[in-house]
């Protein structure tokens, strides 16, 4: 196996830089370009060392730093690690990268460090993808779930479900392969059983997931409601800072917005708010299917009404269009006398807030209503949480085959279909961990990693 070499440190000027060395040849090669001011070769030097020294080419010295030396297995990639510190500044970092190529190491991909870890059996798949998304962690709770999965919890609830499954399929197996030999016939009680708990531990993974990705990637949120009831101001009042230009003349909003905002721990991604924003006027000129269209994709809309005047036939059809929706509605203006009719619009939504964008704390209003329409409120993310759809997709599949060798189970079908159906559910589950997955699932997962992770 090749000595591969990327600088893992961000492609920007910083206090320090790290070029990292995992393979074979990674102390020899780290030898070759370091000179440690104790005279000590850092291939003399046990794991978990460090050396200050220089760095050193053909024409001189590069710069200076300290060299980090780990040895196999008790490496993050299982492999002799060499980790060498120099000055953060971008020639510097590319200038020490190319003499370490220069003497043997090759480029890393994308993740390989990663890859090689999880090769070397140092983590699994679901861990791997924690690693990523650690990374990318934009908040505590973010953070606390993706460490979780990095720990390895997620990986050991689905082994315990695969090996409850394994054993039950086993005891199956047996007892209908050989119906003659003295094996104790399986009872369909405990299977059931153990069907059940498979299947509730699965559907927990997946609502959790659910739940939790408003928390951690955000959710595609749709704000609407007719000009001029005070959507530039709602948003103004999210972000923190003016975005928009707040006008009372109706439609005046026409720039492209795009953000994220935080409420609590929930972010809401509030992509091309300029056109979302004038769905009212779209309602009257292009038309219904348009806008149902915009709020078919959104995860939440956040639909306001002024509730300074009385409804219009445009929030009557917004209303409409919210129906079956994850939608919270907005009665905005509250600082001003109200306006009667309002109960419809409480009826209509799941959810509904009275505020005023103007002098309210907007984000403070809005949490509890959000926090219990999308389902984050009392999300545990110490618990076990999925790191991404992929992990969903596979709890899905051995859902489904769980559901379907309990409904065959039930219906009294052969033990041969109840058990084909366990064999693609535990299959599903040991893709998640990355136990049985292939080649193309193990490229995919470490297509989206950085260079140097
Ligand atoms: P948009 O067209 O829906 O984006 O509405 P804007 O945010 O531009 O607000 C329209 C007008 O209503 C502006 O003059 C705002 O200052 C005013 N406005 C917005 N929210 C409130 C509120 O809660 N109370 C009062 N009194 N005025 C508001």
């Amino acid at each position: 196996m090749s000595t591969i070499a990327a600088i893992s440190t961000p492609n920007a000027a910083g206090g320090i830089g790290m070029i990292r060395l995992s393979g074979e040849e990674a102390v020899a090669i780290a030898d070759r370009c370091f000179k440690g001011v104790s005279g000590r070769s850092l291939s003399s030097m046990p794991g978990y060392s460090a050396a200050y020294g220089s760095y050193t080419d053909e024409t001189g010295v590069i710069d200076d730093g300290v060299a980090i030396i780990y040895r196999a297995p008790k490496s993050y990639t299982g492999e002799d690690v060499a980790e060498l510190c120099c000055h953060g500044g971008l020639f510097v970092t590319q200038k020490l990268l190319r003499r370490v190529l220069a003497l043997g190491a090759v480029p890393a991909g994308p993740g390989e460090f990663t890859r090689r870890a999880f090769m070397n059996g140092k983590m699994d798949l679901s861990q791997a993808e924690g690693v990523m998304k650690v990374i990318s962690a934009q908040g505590e709770a973010a953070l606390q779930a993706a460490e979780n999965t990095l720990a390895g919890n997620v990986s050991k609830k689905i082994g315990q479900v695969c090996d409850s499954l394994i054993s039950a399929a086993a005891a199956l197996a047996a007892w209908a392969d050989y119906p003659d030999e003295d094996i104790p016939a399986v009872e369909s009680g405990a299977l059931a059983q153990t069907l059940n708990h498979g299947i509730s531990a699965l559907e927990t993974l997946i609502r959790n997931y659910d739940a939790g990705k408003c928390v951690t990637e955000g959710i595609p949120t749709v704000l609407c409601g007719k000009p001029n009831v005070g959507k530039s101001t709602l948003m103004n009042a999210l972000s923190g800072y003016e975005k928009s230009i707040v006008t009372a003349i109706p439609g005046t909003t026409r720039d492209v917005v795009e953000e994220t905002v935080r409420v609590g721990d929930i972010l809401l991604r509030l992509a091309d708010t300029a056109g979302l924003r004038s769905t009212g006027d779209e309602v009257e000129r292009i038309g219904v299917r348009i806008a149902k269209e915009k709020l078919a994709a959104a995860g939440l809309v956040i639909a306001v009404f002024d509730a300074s005047v009385p409804l219009t036939e445009e929030d009557e059809s917004l209303i409409a269009l919210c129906e079956g929706k994850k939608a919270l509605a907005v009665l905005n203006k509250c600082d001003l006398p109200r306006a009667e009719g309002f109960d419809a619009v409480k009826k209509a939504f799941p959810a509904c807030v009275e505020l005023s964008a103007k002098t309210d704390d907007v984000p403070a209003a809005l949490r509890p209503a959000l926090e219990t329409l999308l389902g984050a409120a009392g999300l545990d993310f110490t618990q076990e949480i999925l790191a991404n759809e992929r992990q969903r997709r596979c709890c899905e599949e051995a859902l489904s085959h769980l559901r379907d060798a309990a409904a065959a189970l039930r219906s009294g079908i052969t033990v041969d279909a109840v058990n084909v159906d366990i064999d693609c559910a535990v299959e599903a589950l040991l893709t998640l961990t990355g136990k049985r997955a292939g080649e193309e699932v193990v490229n995919e997962v470490f297509r989206s990693f950085c260079v140097g992770k």
